[in-house]
């Protein structure tokens, strides 16, 4: 029997109405393992309205109250650890371990947003001027809404919504259709911790009910993570229609080496960071960036043993590297890349293709690949392949590696590791990219600290969690007021100045 899954609105789970659904696999074996429902206009706009009815109240709320929420519904989620890993990995196909990750570096922005009565303080000037006192607030902007990607389905929901709904805003969520369970749980936790029915809401479903959120007059901010053509298309829609909106997009993310690195230490972030979740992560390297020839000839030996001794395992063997891929889709998507690689001249050093897993012959398994020689007009080096698939693009010198990320369309992240900390620094002050790691090859940044890509990685003016999420999800109030004491005042028929 195949699971019906829901939409979760106004504090409970309700079934979907509009008679359309989309099949969600299980990639360890192929099957389809539940359906969800795809929601209509109809059902978006009332998922909507119930949000912006209990926003009114939440906000209302101090802030103080609104972060024992936050606090709550981290103590549960970190006693469901275990089996929000297990669903998360039975949908999208990471190894448990990986999906433990991703629910907890969602976590930390929770925990990030619980110092919200501190970070919702404003500014106070006393005395600007005789008598005056100018402050300012930040208020929620009432509903904000996320539609948010596969590849993390735990993280960037909670990302999205824990900084909105700590400001006060309601939320609603519209997931990836590919992984939609864990989003259902959480948001049956966040109820659990005492949040107000309402407050947090996810609507499953496709193009239908993004378009229906981002045409809503009661939304007024929206948040989407996921391949850079669709951020675009949400991003313009979504300003047209007087929200604010942050988009990010896809990425390709190099890694420099540069002569001095220790190459061992290069060539296991290198593996670590490319192949990791099978490559399908929005920061995964899938360019490797070697300075010179000696380096490249030394990188690429021992990245060739290392890769060939990767394992593909399904998401609850405890020996995998990686696991499948989310759909059959996708892993044709990249097997046909690394046919292109061939057909372009790259040289195929690994080739994961034909990988079968013994007894889960239908799941959506790839083993490891990995290209040489590959050059900056090939198209595996100008898409996101998001695969475990891996590039080196050999670089003469040193100006060459900057210039290849730099110049790149995307501009997610970037790595160089060097012993030298004065290159270190100086490519991290001139290279086009949002994110920089030195010697880390997964830059991502922490909770209170902000998340953002570069040029085709990101549409819009404000990050992800840290401060930035602070001031994308509230508007800001400032009030000048005067207390005269009892001074008779003539009009003014000049602007006022401070003088
Ligand atoms: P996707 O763009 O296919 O889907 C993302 C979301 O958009 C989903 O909720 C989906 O239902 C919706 N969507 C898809 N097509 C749509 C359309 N035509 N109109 C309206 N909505 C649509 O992305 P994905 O395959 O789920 O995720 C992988 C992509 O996300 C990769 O490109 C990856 O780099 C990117 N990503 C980026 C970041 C980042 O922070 N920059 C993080 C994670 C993933």
């Amino acid at each position: 029997m195949t699971d019906e899954l829901e939409h979760f609105i106004g504090g409970e789970r309700v079934a979907g109405t509009s008679g359309a659904y989309d099949d969600v696999f299980d990639p360890n074996t192929g099957t389809v393992q539940a359906r969800v429902p795809l929601a209509s206009a109809e059902e978006v706009d009332s998922a909507v309205r119930d949000a912006a009815e209990a926003q009114r109240t939440w906000a209302s709320w101090n802030p103080q109250r609104r972060a024992r929420v936050l606090m709550r519904f981290l103590e549960l989620c970190n006693e469901e650890m275990d089996s929000l890993a297990r669903l998360l990995a039975s949908e999208h196909g990471k190894t448990v371990p990986d999906a433990k990750g991703d629910v907890q570096r969602g976590l930390e922005v929770v925990e990030f947003a619980t110092g919200i009565p501190h970070l919702l303080k404003g500014e106070y000037t006393e005395g600007a001027g005789a008598g005056i006192d100018v402050y300012s607030m930040r208020q929620p902007l009432g509903v904000a809404a996320g539609i948010t990607p596969f590849n993390f389905p735990a993280m960037i929901p909670l990302w999205k919504a824990a900084p909105a709904i700590a400001c006060g805003n309601s939320f609603v969520l519209k997931p990836s259709e590919r992984d939609p369970s864990v989003p259902l749980r959480l948001a049956e936790l966040f109820v659990e911790a005492g949040l107000p029915p309402g407050v947090f809401n996810v609507v499953n479903g496709g193009k239908t009910a993004v378009d229906s959120l981002l045409l809503h007059r009661e939304v007024a901010a929206v948040g989407f993570v996921g391949s850079s053509d669709i951020a675009e298309y949400i991003y313009s829609t979504a300003a047209a229609h007087g929200k604010r909106a942050q988009c990010f997009g896809g990425a390709k993310n190099h890694m420099i080496i540069m002569p001095d690195a220790d190459l061992d230490q290069a060539v296991e972030a290198l593996v670590g960071a490319g192949y990791g979740s099978a490559g399908e992560r929005c920061m995964a390297i899938s360019a490797a960036v070697p300075v010179g020839q000696p380096t490249a000839d030394a990188l690429v030996e021992k990245l060739t043993e290392r890769v060939r001794r990767l394992r593909t395992g399904t998401s609850f063997d405890e020996s995998a590297d990686f696991g499948p891929l989310v759909t059959e889709q996708a892993r044709k998507r990249v097997e046909d890349y690394i046919a292109l690689g061939v057909a372009e001249g790259a040289d195929l050093l690994v080739d994961g293709r034909g990988f079968r897993m013994p007894g889960h012959e239908g799941g959506f398994f790839l083993g490891a690949s990995l290209f040489d020689n590959v050059t900056p007009e090939m198209r595996i080096y100008r898409e996101e392949i998001f695969g475990p698939v891996l590039s080196v693009v050999r670089a003469a010198d040193y100006e060459e590696a900057l210039r290849l990320p730099s110049e790149h369309e995307y501009g997610n992240g970037v790595a160089i590791f060097t012993r030298d900390g004065d290159s270190a620094r100086e490519f991290a002050s001139r290279v086009n990219t949002g994110m920089v790691g030195i010697n880390v090859p997964i830059p991502v940044p922490i909770a209170y600290h902000t998340f953002g890509g570069w040029k085709r990685s990101g549409f819009g003016d404000l990050n992800q969690h840290g401060p930035d999420s602070i001031r994308f999800y509230t508007r800001t109030k400032t009030v000048t007021s005067r207390w005269p004491s009892g001074r008779k005042e003539d009009a003014s028929f000049t602007i006022p100045t401070m003088h």
